[in-house]
């Protein structure tokens, strides 16, 4: 069906694997020849150590084309500015417990949001991982099912099992159109309404900033679940502006 056909090749290609601090080239180069095996095209790495490098170009073998490609950012946040759904991979759930899934059923998730616009999937450093702070950047976190007893897969390999994943559910999940009226929030966009809402709580003395405790963790968690769109996302930062004149129009004595 060829419908299907240029649809699934479209919501493939909304699809990037970021990279976070990755240390060793080759894992770059496997990465990418990853990428390329299972239909997908577009890698961004922040902050790598060595890239270019001979490693990396001999480990992605016949995908040069993806490794020429690459996108190298200086901040998480660049790489995953336009998406509006971002995945974390970890091995373990972290203490304010996120919404998570396997590689599997996120895989399909990961699809269906593809379909509305750019889904980014977030790998973490070959020693340590992603940050708490990055994890938190992510509308869900992807667990690959593995050994308790060691659970880290090596960086190129954890790529390839979540884009096989993804493969597979791009060959058996029947395409449904994605129908809403606005376009989803992009990453930027939620940290602007995110950072609105942290100036109006401690302007508003909601939230002290030198001790804010888990509120703006826990508000970001709720928003992130929610899955805003656009306007939404506009909605409430005019809520807020609106609100934040009232109260500094009644803290000066000027407003009722
Ligand atoms: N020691 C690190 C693991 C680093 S492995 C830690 O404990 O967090 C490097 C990266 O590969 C991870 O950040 C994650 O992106 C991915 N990865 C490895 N094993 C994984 C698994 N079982 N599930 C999900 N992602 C995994």
């Amino acid at each position: 069906m060829p419908g299907r056909e240029m649809r699934l090749v479209v919501s493939l290609s909304n699809i990037r694997i970021v990279l976070v601090e990755p240390s060793h080239p080759g894992n770059i180069g496997g990465a990418a020849r990853a990428l390329k095996t299972m239909g997908l095209k577009r890698l961004y790495l922040v902050r790598p150590d060595r890239y270019p490098d001979p490693q990396a170009q001999w480990r992605a073998a016949g995908a040069q084309d993806v490794l020429e490609a690459t996108i190298v950012c200086e901040k998480l946040s660049e790489a995953i500015a336009g998406c509006h759904w971002v995945v974390g991979t970890s091995t373990r759930q972290r203490r304010i417990p996120w919404p998570a899934a396997d590689a599997e059923s996120v895989a399909a998730q990961v699809l269906s949001a593809a379909q509305a616009g750019e889904v980014a999937i977030v790998f973490g450093r070959e020693n340590n991982g992603l940050s708490n702070e990055e994890l938190q950047r992510c509308h869900m976190h992807l667990q690959i099912p593995a050994y308790t007893g060691y659970s880290s897969l090596n960086l190129a390999m954890a790529v390839q099992v979540v884009s096989y994943e993804i493969f597979k559910q791009a060959q058996a999940t029947p395409v449904v159109e994605a129908r809403w009226d606005r376009p989803p929030a992009t990453s930027a966009e939620l940290e602007g309404l995110l950072a609105h809402f942290e100036r109006v709580l401690v302007r508003g003395e909601f939230i002290d900033a030198g001790n804010p405790g888990q509120t703006l963790t826990r508000l970001r968690r709720m928003l992130t679940r929610m899955e805003a769109d656009e306007t939404e996302v506009q909605m409430l930062r005019g809520i807020l502006s609106h609100l934040d004149r009232r109260s500094a129009g009644s803290r000066d004595g000027t407003g009722e």
